[in-house]
């Protein structure tokens, strides 16, 4: 379906403050994963993951949740000195970092992380306890028998604020 075609993995959209739920102010974003397209009070909206991405072309390494107006969004180039693929955002499922290839989060994400929430770190703290589940769920080696302090240490323990 041609409308849909803008709002697709890899695709960066922009889409103005009244055409999606719920944020403040016009939204770009770097689309990850598309999880449900479908007709919404006589519009078609899509249910978006991805990065935000920063005035100067950079991700946010935060991953945030959209639902969005198909057709208000329009599709974008976003200059950028860097490739989408050297960003230092987690691969799935196998959770390494999609610019080191190594177990994420790296120290560069780890670096931008604390930067984006440094007014928050609670909240910090409960996305990567999140993220910690779900990489719990998809990684082969870390099912319900598996030990899980190794997936704690590696996504949560490192931001815990010192006492
Ligand atoms: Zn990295």
């Amino acid at each position: 379906m041609p409308s849909t075609t803008r709002v697709a993995v890899g695709a960066t959209i922009r889409v103005p403050a009244d055409g999606y739920r719920f944020g403040k102010g016009p939204l770009t974003l770097w689309i990850t994963e598309v999880l449900s397209v479908g007709r919404f009070e006589g519009a078609l909206w899509a249910e978006l993951r991805g990065h935000e991405v920063n005035p100067d072309g950079t991700l946010r390494i935060r991953q945030r949740f959209a639902f969005v107006r198909v057709d208000r969004a329009v599709a974008v180039e976003v200059p950028s000195r860097w490739s989408r693929r050297r960003e230092h955002v987690p691969t799935r499922p196998t959770w390494r970092c999609q610019a080191c290839g190594i177990a994420w989060p790296c120290s560069a994400a780890k670096l931008r992380l604390l930067a984006e929430y440094r007014h928050d770190r609670p909240a910090l703290t409960v996305y990567l306890a999140t993220l910690q589940a779900e990489a719990a769920e998809e990684l082969p080696d870390s099912g319900p028998n598996a030990p899980r302090v190794g997936l704690i240490d590696r996504f949560v323990s490192w931001a815990r604020a010192r006492g």
